[in-house]
């Protein structure tokens, strides 16, 4: 057994995803680190799936810090469109563009969908690499189905969240408690699966 603390990078520079993910991992003997304190500059993300961005820019902390390295990449993807906004969620409007922007342009390009052809989910990937030729990677998927709404509702949340309307619930996703739609979300099946996957990993 080795009960050394191991210390990672997280391929992010997004403050609040490493207070939620040290929070999410705090029983693990694992300390994470965030690649911008340690001057890593941000992968691009160019593959067409979100586990291929994932890995590559968990693979990119890794080789630049020579530490096993954390990454996630998570978006909504809308099955009559093919599965956009897919990789380009956070940038569908544009560069820089804002939640409410990227928000808009969704709904302006399902304007004309029919109810029963609104269908979509959230994806999140979270990936481990133990060093950047890791050939073993911890991949956790977490895959949270609904259907798009067609105005704006709720304000909690983030991002889509107020179009969101999860296949088992009721309202959109920017109305539930926090708690309530980190039990179920694409993000909270994702981290409890990559708690399971990286205890076997980092204890063993
Ligand atoms: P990234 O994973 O930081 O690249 O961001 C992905 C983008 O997908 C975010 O900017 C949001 O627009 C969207 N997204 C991912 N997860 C959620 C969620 O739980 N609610 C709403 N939008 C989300």
């Amino acid at each position: 057994m080795n009960q050394a603390v191991w210390r990672a990078v997280l391929a992010s520079g997004n403050a609040g995803k490493l207070a939620e993910l040290r929070a999410l991992l705090a029983d693990l003997p694992l300390e994470l680190v965030s690649q911008r304190e340690l001057g890593v500059a941000d992968a691009e993300e160019t593959a067409p799936t979100f586990i291929e961005n994932a890995l590559l820019k968990a693979r990119h902390a890794a080789r630049v810090t020579g530490l096993p390295a954390l990454a996630d990449d998570s978006g909504i993807a809308v099955d009559a469109l093919g599965g956009a906004p897919g990789v380009h969620s956070a940038r569908y409007a544009g560069v820089g563009a804002s939640d409410a922007e990227n928000l808009a342009l969704l709904l302006e390009r399902t304007a004309t969908l029919p109810m029963n052809r609104r269908q979509c989910e959230f994806m999140c990937v979270i990936v481990y690499l133990r060093h950047a030729g890791d050939p073993c990677p911890v991949i956790s998927t977490g895959r949270w189905r609904g259907v798009l709404a067609t105005t704006p509702r709720g304000t909690n949340g983030f991002g889509y969240d107020p179009i969101f309307l999860p296949a088992d619930g009721k309202g959109s996703s920017a109305e539930l408690p926090a708690a309530v739609k980190n039990a179920i979300s694409h993000r909270g099946q994702a981290v409890a699966a990559l708690r399971e996957q990286l205890r076997a990993v980092i204890t063993i």
